[in-house]
């Protein structure tokens, strides 16, 4: 399939945008691969229209109707799977191995989501007056505003259509300024799934501008939102004006837990996966590895043989385990806060950074540098690193890594390699993260709750609990007795 990137998505029509159109950089060498339409704010209100009016038929639509058109997406993703993996690979420059699971992920939340058709369910409550009915019912908020970063570009889509589409509600989705084109590709796929005019929307333009225009207008029913605290912050004050509900899904700075009893090979193995997957890029990615004393110098000394070994290079090529960062703004955030640690006192184990030749001219190449710290308070274990650098930090016993691990203005997601059931058994209760892996490490299921806590956002997607987020509740109060029921009195006057 050849896709059009000059046109966004707008009630059914692709139209190019009112702005200046935006060059979308490949990460790999530099290259302009595309220029994409830049919406004005005439557009962003159109498309929030276009959605308003949508809604009522799309909701009014049998639920198998509309999860038999999300299967028909997933089905369009799947045949085009090699097509979209590669364009994700040359908008955000994962390796191709780690972008065919992502495009497999976009197509299984709408295969996911649409097996919901018969089981968005209610209640029925019984009545303090005879001859009632009270239930409750969910349905659709209306219209939904997605605002999605680089860092999945395809699955990350799905991840917010998806529910919205099964629940009966619209939705206008913005992806990321750098990232827009898996998005454009996969608005083609969806008109072609026969989604009705109106009821996916994909516009595409700055976040300041047109992210703010989506998230400001009171004619929306809720806001979820992936990507950094700034914007999360930003996103949510501006909702509050119009009391529109968020769901927001921002940073990590993921504790990886390893202790004296694990099976350092699996902790070793998943920590350089963890870390390294995405070249660093991931809101679950390890971000603090706290290594028990007793076995701390042995696991820094095969971690970093294996991070040594990784090899970064043309992500289209399979053997490549870490491409380019997505751009040079963001490759240089990492170099100023791993020259930080540095200043600041943090030992190198394995010097990474701009490799002396790079594997594609052009490219914003990092290699893998690891760090040992002893200070849990410095930046480079406060802030979100988001590239390919990692500090280790040894701990005492089980009770110092949970204090360090949980000594963050993050909760998102937490690691935990350790074979000891009481451990576990702690850990599940006294680690203050959204998530906890046990000996495993992510990616999130589509059935469970990808959560955060604290700094790491309000709100969750995936699973039922993701579902709720998109429905409201109607509690209907049936009167079936023939008679006037007695009105306006007090609860519990019975
Ligand atoms: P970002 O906050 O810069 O951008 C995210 C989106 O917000 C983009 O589409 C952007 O255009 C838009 N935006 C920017 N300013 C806006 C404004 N004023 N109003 C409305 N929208 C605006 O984040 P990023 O750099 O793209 O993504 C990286 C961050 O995302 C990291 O912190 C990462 O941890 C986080 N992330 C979290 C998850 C999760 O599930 N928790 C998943 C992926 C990424």
């Amino acid at each position: 399939m050849t896709t059009d990137f000059s046109r966004m998505w707008i009630d059914g029509a692709f139209v190019p945008g009112e702005g200046t159109p935006r060059a979308v950089l490949n990460p790999t060498d530099g290259s302009t691969i595309a220029e994409v339409p830049e919406a004005g704010s005439g557009q962003v209100q159109q498309a929030i229209a276009a959605a308003r009016r949508a809604q009522p038929a799309w909701a009014a639509l049998a639920p198998v109707e509309r999860a038999a058109i999300m299967q028909r997406i997933a089905g369009l993703i799947r045949d085009n799977a090699d097509a979209l993996a590669k364009l994700v690979v040359r908008e955000q420059g994962k390796p191709i191995t780690e972008a065919r699971g992502e495009v497999g992920g976009a197509a299984e939340f709408f295969s996911y989501y649409a097996e919901f058709a018969r089981r968005i369910q209610g209640e029925i409550l019984p009545s303090d007056l005879p001859d009632e009915q009270i239930w409750i019912q969910r349905v659709p908020v209306g219209v939904v505003v997605g605002i999605i970063p680089w860092n999945y570009p395809a699955a990350l889509v799905s991840r917010k259509v998806a529910p919205a589409m099964i629940t009966g509600n619209t939705i206008v989705l913005k992806p990321h300024e750098e990232t827009p084109l898996s998005a454009l590709f996969m608005a083609r796929l969806m008109a072609e799934a026969g989604v009705p005019d109106g009821v996916v929307n994909i516009v595409t333009g700055d976040g300041a501008t047109v992210g703010a225009a989506l998230t400001s207008n009171p004619d929306v029913n809720l806001i979820t939102m992936t990507g950094s605290v700034p914007t999360g912050k930003k996103i949510m004050r501006t909702a509050a004006d119009n009391l529109v509900p968020v769901s927001l899904e921002l940073g990590g700075k993921a504790p990886f837990i390893v202790m004296e009893d694990a099976d350092l090979d699996i902790a070793v193995a998943a920590a350089v996966t963890s870390r390294f997957m995405n070249c660093g890029q991931v809101c679950i990615c390890a971000e603090r590895i706290l290594v028990h004393e007793a076995v701390h110098d042995e696991f820094a000394r095969r971690f970093v043989a294996a991070a040594k070994k990784l090899r970064v290079g043309d992500p289209m090529e399979d053997a490549t385990d870490i491409g380019p960062k997505i751009s040079v703004a963001e490759l240089e955030k990492v170099e100023r806060l791993t020259a930080a640690a540095v200043t600041a006192g943090a030992e190198v184990l394995l010097q990474g950074g701009r490799p002396d030749s790079a594997p594609v001219e052009g490219g914003n190449w990092l290699t893998p540098t690891v760090l040992s710290v002893e200070d849990s308070d410095m930046e480079i274990m406060q802030y979100e690193v988001f590239g390919p650098v990692v500090p280790l930090m040894k701990v005492r016993d089980f009770d110092h890594a949970v204090k360090i691990a949980n000594a963050s203005a993050y909760g998102l997601s937490a690691y935990l390699f350790t074979n000891d059931f009481r451990r576990i058994m702690r850990a599940i209760h006294e680690i203050d993260f959204g998530e906890v892996y046990l000996n495993r490490i992510g990616p999130e299921a589509l059935q469970g709750f990808h959560t955060g806590y604290r700094n790491s956002g309000p709100g969750g997607d995936d699973g039922v609990h993701g579902l709720e987020s998109y429905l409201r509740k109607k509690t209907v109060y049936a009167n079936h007795s023939g008679r006037a029921q007695v009105g306006l009195m007090p609860y519990g006057a019975h």
